[in-house]
């Protein structure tokens, strides 16, 4: 115990100079656990682009050695504040996952590596090391990001804004509904349908 504690501390005096990096001959047979969350607060200046000014997380990470490689195990609870790509309102949305990054050498690493699937769920990455360090800031940084969605959205439903007077139509209705209208029947794919069997009707 008192060694997992020293090891902590080496570590944390490492993160405040050059971020928190391992290196890869280094990690101990027996492995390392790292904790880390906003409370204790090591990695929220790194987290700053992902989280903001108010980060909300946890992440338990275990690397150990494996075979020829490094594999950086871990869960990652988090609350990230995303801004909907319709309606631009902020909204909270929390995800857990498990991940594992394994880290080789040398092609040759690779082809001895036996796959051990045992507690294999969530996301797995192998990536190629170039140099000797780890750097499990880095680590934790693209496992968020990977959770950040494309075109987030508060909601399936959401409405989005009106797009002659920006009303957030979620909350309000507007005057400008005429407009509006047309642009959202342009936009569908059966208003031409729908044209055509006015004709007929006709
Ligand atoms: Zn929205
Ligand atoms: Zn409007």
């Amino acid at each position: 115990m008192q060694e997992v504690f020293n090891i902590h501390s080496k570590i944390k005096n490492l993160a405040q100079t050059k971020g928190l990096q391992l290196k890869f001959h280094e990690v101990p047979s027996a492995g390392i656990d790292l904790n880390f969350s906003h409370t204790t607060g090591e990695l929220n200046g790194l987290l700053l682009d992902i989280l903001g000014d108010f980060p909300n997380y946890e992440t338990k990470i275990r690397v150990e050695p494996l075979e020829q490689m490094v594999q950086v195990k871990g869960q990652i609870k988090c609350e990230l504040n995303l801004t909907c790509s319709r309606c631009a309102e902020v909204y909270a949305n929390s995800f857990s996952k498990n991940f594992v990054t394994a880290f080789y050498k040398s092609e040759q690493s690779l082809k001895n590596f036996g796959m051990h699937s045992d507690d294999l769920t969530g996301s797995f990455d192998l990536e190629f090391l170039e140099g000797d360090i780890i750097d499990i800031g880095e680590v934790v940084h693209e496992q968020m990001a990977l959770e950040i969605p494309y075109q987030p959205l508060c909601s399936e439903e959401c409405l989005g804004l009106c797009f002659q007077c920006g009303i957030n139509k979620n909350k309000s209705r507007c005057q400008c509904k005429s407009e509006d209208n047309n642009f959202e029947d342009e936009k569908s794919p059966f208003s031409k349908l729908k044209g055509l069997m006015k004709q007929k009707e006709n």
